[in-house]
């Protein structure tokens, strides 16, 4: 069966575009994103933050050799009795990175530290708490357990084994693990490359004097600044104002240039007739209301082979479009399997909120402990959406459900993290 378009998809589907649920808004997306498949081959360290292209398979095995868990003695296990302690003479060392060459015979021990090679004859470690030297005799506790202590050759990761799946995006864990198979290039996904523009004729840019009723264009720096938190490579193509002739120019100069293009302002998401039939001859593009708040009006398609979301023009609208619909697409399209989580949580709300039912709002949160140790939330103050401020001060989204409305304080609410470690 072929895949839908776009603008069957839009037809065949029961919802109304007009009160767009936000589930419904991302499993459609959903639908169309395919991942990007060329890749290249890169030293791992340039591979921090993008997405293996290839499962990474080990070459040796983890541990290499069998090895100690403890610092103590290393010897035959029958030479240890159960009931009553055993003497065992000390014949020589092994620690890490310095082997004990020889053979340990019955009646004989080694003393080994945590990571040494537990050598030929041995089977078992007695930790040094457990063991009682004089001069070269060493006298072990009773109740010791035939291989204890001893960590197998290839426990933790076998040779041949997948070490790491296609599909992962490396952290700096996925650096050190790949250094410790002695892996030292990986073939990733290439970056995607996305192309923005910010529409407004009473928008200005950074450095220019503000005239009569102009503001500065700020979308253009949070959607950078998203973008390359992502690992995108970012084409930035300015303000176009709304003039038919040059957003037309500026949409197929992005499509041609990009895998993806996001625009921000009222004109990328139809308020005007001619964007709609415009969109429409360069490709297949739907304009929704999604049933949210901040973030009504949202457009998603394809434009000459590009991804497309056309953004809100407010500005906590654009950040939270993004992160609610647009992160998770784009980490699809770069290869990610599985998307990382955008962790949520429940946290008591410790103030009053108003909240309308029958949308999913989005407010800008602080998360933090209480004296019991517990997690609270209190909204950041004013959460107009065209308050970076509150986006700035905030560490968290409360998410409100259709279902939910006002909120009273001590109620426990979802919250989605912001901030993350690694
Ligand atoms: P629009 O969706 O174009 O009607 O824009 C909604 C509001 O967001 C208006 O107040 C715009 O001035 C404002 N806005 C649109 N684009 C930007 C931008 N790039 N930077 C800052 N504010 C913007
Ligand atoms: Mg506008």
């Amino acid at each position: 069966m072929t895949k839908p378009t776009i603008a069957q998809a839009s037809c065949a589907d029961d919802y109304d575009p007009n009160s767009m649920p936000v589930d419904k808004a991302r499993a459609f997306i959903h639908r169309f994103l395919e991942p990007l498949t060329a890749s290249l081959r890169v030293p791992i360290r340039s591979a921090l933050g993008r997405v293996l292209a290839e499962d990474v398979v080990s070459p040796v095995d983890v541990p290499a050799h069998r090895n100690s868990a403890m610092d103590g003695w290393a010897m035959h296990g029958a030479d240890l009795a159960p009931d009553s302690p055993a003497t065992l003479e000390e014949i020589g060392a092994s620690f890490a990175g310095r082997p004990f060459a020889g053979r340990v015979g019955s009646g004989q021990c080694v003393r080994i530290m945590t990571g040494g090679v537990v050598p030929e004859g041995a089977d078992t470690v007695v930790m040094q708490e457990r063991a009682q030297a004089s001069g070269k005799r060493v006298t072990f506790a009773a109740g010791q357990k035939t291989g204890q202590h001893v960590r197998e050759a290839g426990e933790d990761l076998g040779r041949g084994a997948v070490a790491l799946a296609r599909g992962r995006i490396v952290r700096p864990a996925e650096l050190g693990l790949l250094a410790s198979l002695g892996v030292g290039e990986v073939a990733v996904y290439r970056p995607l490359r996305v192309a923005f523009f910010s529409t407004g004729d009473e928008l200005k840019s950074v450095g220019t004097a503000l005239g009569e009723g102009e503001i500065y264009d700020s979308n253009r720096y949070t959607i950078h600044g998203m973008l390359t938190r992502l690992g995108c490579d970012v084409l930035d193509m300015g303000v176009v104002r709304d003039d038919p002739a040059l957003l037309e120019k500026a949409f197929r100069e992005a499509a041609a240039n990009a895998d993806v293009v996001i625009t921000s302002g009222g004109v990328s998401v139809g308020e005007a007739d001619f964007v709609k039939g415009m969109l429409g001859k360069l490709g297949e593009v739907v304009f929704w209301k999604i049933a949210m708040k901040p973030g009504r009006p949202l457009a998603y398609g394809k434009i000459a082979g590009a991804h497309f979301f056309g953004l809100p023009g407010n500005p906590v609208s654009v950040m939270v479009t993004f992160y609610q619909f647009v992160r998770e697409a784009l980490l699809r399209l770069m290869g990610a399997d599985p998307v990382p989580p955008f962790p949520a949580f429940p946290a008591k709300c410790t103030e009053r909120l108003r909240k309308a039912p029958g949308r999913t709002e989005f407010q800008r949160g602080v998360l933090a402990r209480d004296a019991s140790g517990a997690w609270t939330v209190r909204p950041t103050g004013e959460q107009g959406s065209g308050i970076l401020k509150s986006m700035s001060e905030a560490n968290c989204f409360i998410i409100l459900g259709d279902a939910v409305g006002n909120v009273e304080p001590g109620t426990m609410v979802d919250v989605q993290l912001l901030e993350g470690i690694v």
